[in-house]
């Protein structure tokens, strides 16, 4: 069996929306900006799906604009408020648990003069608004606060964040790349003036995303050239991906109710089968506040990378930290922040499921982690210390 629960990490695109951008590879090609019937054509495709993607997310067209990625709508947001408000102050507050997109980009603006705060988290990867409340001085320009995070999916207090920031004088963006799948969002009901999404997490096409940007908020550009995206981000449209991108939100908030029913109790039945099952585990994430799709679990004296690979050879695609840092043996920054012992965070996997999978689908990786834990645990050295009663977490 082959299964897929990585939906996290990357969405297959729906085939609706695969279809409603076929014609903009072929027919209907023109570049966007082009003044002839083509451009005209394209132009009007990329005005609808601007009007789709922001009557989705509350917000008027002309404060949505395509990026992309969501890690370059990310970049843009933090960058391009902290330069341009530099004569303001120099201070930038993130979360300690964001995404790559925005910890690297924070990284770049300290080393560039900015002085960053990296905000803690609880046990349960939440923020908590004293502590913003506590980090926010009047040198703070812009403050970066993921909605749902992509390890272990905890969502976080925006609107609450938001206000905090307000009243200190601050912009406030959150990275909704993990949230949109699962909640309606409204912008202006959140009080956000910067939002980012990206298309492949909720069944588009990759490489498109789009940042909200309020109207009165000034922002540096990141991308100059062209004056695409009414000249604040140069680069040709990319058509077919914006066409899909809106569709895909669009065929996202059909059934969005039922479809985070059905991947929750996919969810909750695997976390079940796992807590009752394998002893010595860790579920990392907050249970109360959290997307249904995202199940985070550390297994005791075993190393993440050698549970993923023996179930990659058994045809089971899961992830351990975030998709990014795959590849790397870095434990992961987020459980790190939440408190998790290194030597825990080192055999930490994340399961995150999706419309496609099924229970049986649940029970073959459930099943098959057990086999996996098991064998790995018997080559532990640290597991035999425990069994012989030596070690002690
Ligand atoms: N932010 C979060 C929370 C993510 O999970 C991701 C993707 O993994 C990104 C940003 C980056 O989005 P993209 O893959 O479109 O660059």
């Amino acid at each position: 069996m082959k299964v897929y629960a990585d939906y996290a990490a990357s969405t297959p695109c729906d085939n609706r929306v695969v279809q409603a951008m076929l014609p903009y590879f072929t027919d209907e090609f023109g570049n966007a900006d082009s003044q002839h019937c083509f451009g005209r054509e394209t132009a009007k495709a990329v005005a609808d799906a601007r009007d789709t993607v922001a009557k989705i997310l509350g917000c008027k067209p002309n404060e949505l604009y395509f990026t992309g990625s969501g890690t370059e709508a990310d970049n843009w947001a933090l960058k391009g408020v902290a330069l341009h408000r530099k004569d303001k102050g120099n201070h930038v507050i993130i979360s300690s648990i964001e995404h790559h997109a925005i910890l690297v980009a924070a990284e770049w603006l300290e080393n560039n003069g900015f002085r960053v705060t990296r905000l803690p988290v609880d046990g349960t990867g939440l923020v908590h608004v004293e502590d913003l409340e506590k980090a926010l001085d009047d040198q703070t320009t812009i403050v970066s606060v993921m909605y749902a995070n992509n390890e272990v999916g905890t969502i976080q207090p925006i609107k609450q964040l938001a206000e905090a920031a307000h009243k200190h004088g601050a912009l406030f963006h959150t990275d909704a790349v993990q949230a949109i799948p699962y909640m309606n969002i409204d912008v202006k009901e959140l009080g956000v003036d910067l939002l980012t999404i990206s298309g492949h997490k909720f069944y588009g096409p990759k490489g498109v995303g789009a940042l909200y940007i309020r109207n009165g908020v000034k922002i540096d550009k990141l991308i100059c050239g062209g004056g695409q995206e009414r000249a604040q981000r140069g680069g040709t449209t990319n058509t077919p991906a914006v066409v899909g991108m809106a569709r895909a939100l669009q065929l996202s908030r059909e059934n969005l109710a039922e479809n985070n029913a059905y991947i929750a109790a996919l969810r909750d039945h695997f976390e079940q089968r796992v807590e009752r099952e394998i002893p010595f585990i860790r579920q990392n994430g907050n249970k109360a506040h959290r997307v249904p799709s995202i199940a985070n679990y550390s297994f005791e004296f075993v190393e993440g990378e050698g549970i993923l690979m023996l179930l990659d050879f058994n045809g089971i695609a899961v992830s351990s930290g975030s998709a990014c840092s795959s590849g790397s043996l870095d434990p992961s920054h987020v459980l790190l922040a939440m408190g998790v012992p290194i030597e825990v965070s080192h055999g930490s996997i994340r399961f995150s499921f999706g419309k496609h999978n099924t229970a049986e689908q649940v029970d073959y990786i459930v099943d098959t982690l057990k086999q996996t834990i098991s064998r790995l645990r018997e080559m532990s050295p640290l597991f035999d210390l425990k069994k012989g009663g030596t070690y002690n977490v």
